[in-house]
């Protein structure tokens, strides 16, 4: 779908009578949609969601049940003060819903001690005073014997680690914002957009809309609907597993502390039972499959998929590693510097962009939600600190 080109607003904008009318349009109601909705709905702003496939689906980024909240950032410590909050913002909507949406189960960042992971995970822990203890692979096995890490290893275990019930989030959050007047319209793909000074247009399979405000959180999908992103945000193709436990009494929530992992295979990360009976693991940028087209990635895990993941559960988690429950295709989309991209439009101050966050974003739905609705309301300007994840810094320049 090719960008707009700035247009005359009284020679391209449809007659009222034709279209749909609102504040705000927000399109692509996955998980970071679907939080800026219940944000706009609960400032009193007239919303309406548009989502291509389901509320929700398993095509984009959001599906496979849950995802990792941690606090010690290893990625940059400038995420902590967002986490803070977007931790807040998950048990705001959890009471606004009565759903269990963050489960806390403690976090292990483990690699070798020369490696960023466990000293960026440190040194973060550090500057923001977050509660935590560094233990060796060995303490780690010893006190959570579900694992089985080189005794050499280090690791940084924080209590107020754990997972987010990622699909049924989505679900709590349109949910949440229905309930205050927002409106959301499935199976509706957005054609294309268009921005003036007095407005936006948005052009769907079935109908056409107009609103002061867009907010274009359609995913892995971005980089086609806006051209600042293009090239910026490339989708990736990740498996999911689910393994049989043989032990299965040691990779429940209670004693399973969700984990990322830097060992000689690469970069993993894992999860515990939850919501269907197997321990569940993936590797950060799995087989590296990216391509231009988002179609060409196949969402068929295949026999090479679970073969590599298989070997680092059997190496690392061997008393999870019984046998295949699921395998799961799923995409991530990264910048260059893998830091999200929030920001206005360059070109369009009432249009507002969100990336889908490089296979670290989930857990921040909660607070972009915030974000979004701050840059799409009243000055435009948030209280969160962002500037570096603004469209405009070095790592991105073309
Ligand atoms: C395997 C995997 C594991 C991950 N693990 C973690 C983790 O443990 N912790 C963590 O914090 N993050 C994790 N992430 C990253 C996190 O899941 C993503 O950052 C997050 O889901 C992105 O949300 P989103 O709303 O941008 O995308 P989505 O939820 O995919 O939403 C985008 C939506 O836009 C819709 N859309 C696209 N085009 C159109 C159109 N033309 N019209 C209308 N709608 C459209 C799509 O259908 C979709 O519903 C993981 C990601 C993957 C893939």
């Amino acid at each position: 779908m090719a960008e707009p080109i700035e247009t005359d607003y009284a020679e391209s904008m449809a007659n009222d009578d034709d279209c749909v009318v609102c504040d705000t349009l927000v399109v692509g109601v996955g998980g970071m949609g679907s939080a800026a909705l219940w944000q706009l709905a609960r400032r009193g702003v007239k919303a309406i969601g548009l989502e291509r496939w389901d509320i929700p689906h398993a095509y984009g980024s959001s599906h496979g049940i849950s995802r990792i909240i941690r606090l010690p950032y290893y990625e940059d410590p400038a995420y902590v003060p967002l986490l803070r909050r977007a931790y807040e913002l998950w048990r705001e909507i959890e009471a606004a819903t009565g759903r269990e949406l963050l489960v806390t189960t403690g976090s292990v960042d483990a690699s070798p001690d020369d490696d960023p992971l466990f000293n960026g995970a440190l040194a973060s822990a550090r500057l923001h005073d977050l509660e935590h203890e560094v233990l060796s692979g060995g303490e780690v096995n010893a006190r959570f014997p579900g694992y089985a890490l080189p005794i050499a290893h280090r690791a940084v275990f924080q209590p107020a680690g754990g997972l987010i019930a990622s699909e049924r989030a989505i679900v709590a959050h349109v949910e949440a914002a229905q309930a205050l007047g927002a409106k959301v319209r499935a199976r509706e793909p957005m054609l294309h957009w268009e921005a003036h000074r007095g407005g936006v247009q948005v052009t769907t399979s079935k109908a056409v809309y107009r609103a002061e405000r867009l907010i274009l959180t359609t995913g892995a999908w971005i980089g086609e609907h806006a051209a600042p992103l293009a090239g910026r945000s490339i989708p990736e193709r990740q498996v999911l597993a689910w393994l049989q436990p043989h032990t299965p009494e040691l990779f429940g929530p209670a004693r399973f502390p969700v984990f990322n992992l830097q060992v000689e295979e690469g970069r993993y990360y894992g999860l515990p039972i939850y919501d269907v009976p197997g321990f569940k693991f993936g590797r950060y940028h799995h087989r590296a499959e990216t391509a231009g087209a988002i179609d060409a990635l196949s969402r068929e895990p295949d026999s090479i998929d679970e073969a590599l993941l298989r070997g680092f559960a059997e190496r690392y988690f061997p008393r999870g590693a019984g046998a295949t429950l699921a395998l799961r295709a799923c995409l991530f989309t990264n910048t260059a510097d893998e830091h999200f991209i929030v920001d206005h439009h360059p070109k369009h101050a009432n249009v507002v962009l969100a990336s889908p966050c490089s296979g670290h974003g989930y857990k921040f739905c909660s607070v972009m939600g915030e974000i979004l609705a701050d840059l799409a309301t009243g000055s435009g300007e948030t209280r969160h600190d962002i500037d570096f994840l603004r469209l405009q810094r070095p790592a991105l320049a073309a």
